[in-house]
């Protein structure tokens, strides 16, 4: 259940029992997840990580006419590395450009002896007077939490006296070993201090639980009569007051959306969809029919599904025809790495290995469809490399050593240059919306044939490259030494 009375979300390693570290088999791992039989493990060291906040902030910083308060050192935002990421998505999404509305009450070292409130106070005045926003985000960070500001007071006083939603957003770093809880945080701060009761339902809307990218869900519903309400992080305040109102709520990751999907059901009754997401063949038509089952659709759909098998078959074969005898790996988040293996699946592509950041061993609702391991080895069987890392480049470089892939799918821009040092051709998926659907999978056929014609550039790339790791490292066999092999 969403307790939607507490401050804040519980974190992942006690609400989804999630891992950081696992080397094995996907059906062997999706075994151990019906038990909840891994444990979280300690790694002997990390060379990186990403921190909830940071998750958090990709979902706030993008709000239209909002403004977000960091209650922090001036060290954990990074509003300058979103906004050139968030104006190519408005432009993807054919949205104007837009400032994004940061400020952080620069917590220093006096503040943690004697308290930041009321720095945090006169921050919060200053991004109202500044920005005249519609809704002012205040996010914690691992140095509010520890010094026990209470944000939540302050948040409901600051409400009052401007007269807009102050929403807190608590996601410090230090609180869990999993950056999606940070997903999760924005999400509760949203359901709430913004979501408004229904006014009347709109039998057409369907939500959309996304990153930012691309509009490609009008397209795929308009068919069935269909609208799209995108949530964060892309929309308006006004788009996410009316959450509640939609038939259902689709998503196109597990990982960010059954927490607020579940949410919405349980306290708005607006059904979430499940289905597995839209990437793939299969797995559209499936999530077709059920959006359609929930929105009194079900009369179009199964003419609209065959008529777009027929439309994509000869494009499909001939991007197969190219792909052939390739063999890929993928290193992404929890259920949208799922994703990309089953879309791999229909070009008859040789899936050698995956990795993804974190391994969720129950998602929120508990449900076998929205378990997207689960459901990829019951639609296709095992895949035999399957491990989980949070982004260890040392641990990297020895998969890719050992699979020896000829193309690399990332879905973060650190991961890309990891590939491309090996000479390995490495495609980034940052705009996930892009590989949904029928077409979906065709940009996505298109793109890594593509990028198959840079191969001989990054093996020129690669003969210069000088790792920084040990010729004792790279005669270990197993990555995961340092966690004792199979964890
Ligand atoms: S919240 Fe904590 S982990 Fe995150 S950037 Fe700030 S100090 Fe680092």
């Amino acid at each position: 259940m969403v307790n939607l009375d507490l401050s804040s979300a519980e974190v992942r390693e006690r609400r989804l029992r999630s891992v950081i570290s696992y080397n094995g088999t996907a059906k062997d791992l999706a075994e151990k997840s019906k038990t909840r039989s891994l444990s979280i493990n300690e790694r002997s060291f990390g060379q990186c990580s990403d921190c909830s906040l940071g998750c958090a902030q990709s979902q706030t910083y993008p709000l239209r006419g909002a403004a977000v308060v960091e209650h922090s050192p001036i060290g954990c935002s990074q509003p300058a590395m979103y906004k050139l990421a968030v104006n190519v998505s408005n432009e993807a999404r054919g949205l104007e450009a837009q400032r994004l509305n940061v400020l952080s009450t620069n917590l220093t070292e006096k503040d943690t002896v004697y308290g930041g409130i009321e720095k945090l106070n006169e921050t919060v005045r200053e991004a109202k007077r500044r920005f005249n926003p519609t809704a002012i985000f205040v996010q914690s960070s691992c140095a509010a939490g520890i010094i026990g500001d209470d944000i939540e007071s302050a948040a409901d006083s600051l409400q009052k006296e401007l007269g807009i939603p102050v929403v807190p957003v608590f996601c410090e770093g230090f609180k869990s070993r999993i950056w999606s809880t940070g997903f999760d945080a924005a999400y509760h701060g949203i359901l709430r201090k913004i979501v408004k009761e229904p006014r009347k339902k709109q039998a057409d809307l369907v939500n959309v639980i996304n990153f930012q990218g691309t509009d490609t869900f009008t397209p795929l519903l308009a068919p069935l009569g269909l609208r799209v309400n995108y949530a964060m992080p892309l929309a308006g305040i006004e788009q996410l007051e009316r959450l509640s109102e939609a038939a259902c709520t689709a998503h196109i990751c597990q990982t960010l959306a059954t927490y607020p999907a579940k949410a919405l059901e349980q306290y708005y009754g607006v059904p979430e969809v499940k289905a597995p997401p839209p990437f793939g063949i299969k797995w559209t038509d499936e999530w077709l029919r059920e959006v359609a089952r929930l929105t009194d659709k079900t009369n179009l759909v199964e003419d609209y599904i065959s008529r777009e098998h027929k439309r994509i078959e000869e494009p499909l074969a001939a991007v197969r025809e190219k792909l052939k005898g390739k063999k890929l790996y993928i290193f992404a988040g929890d259920a949208y790495a799922h994703s990309i293996a089953n879309m791999l699946i229909d070009f008859g592509i040789d899936l050698v290995g995956l990795t993804t950041l974190h391994h969720d061993q129950i998602t929120d609702g508990g449900h076998e469809i929205t378990d997207s391991l689960g459901y990829l080895v019951k639609s296709h069987g095992n895949v035999e490399n399957f491990s989980v890392c949070n982004k260890q480049p040392y641990q990297v470089y020895k998969i890719l050593q050992k699979l020896k892939p000829d193309i690399m799918i990332v879905r973060h821009e650190n991961m890309a240059v990891l590939g491309a040092k090996l000479g390995i051709t490495t495609i980034l998926d940052g705009d996930v919306n892009i590989s949904a659907g029928y077409d979906g999978l065709l940009r996505l056929g298109g793109r890594l044939y593509q990028a198959t014609r840079a191969q001989k550039l990054l093996q020129n790339v690669a003969r210069h490259f000088i790792t920084p790791y040990s010729d004792w490292w790279f005669a270990q066999d197993n990555p995961f030494y340092f966690e004792g092999g199979v964890v």
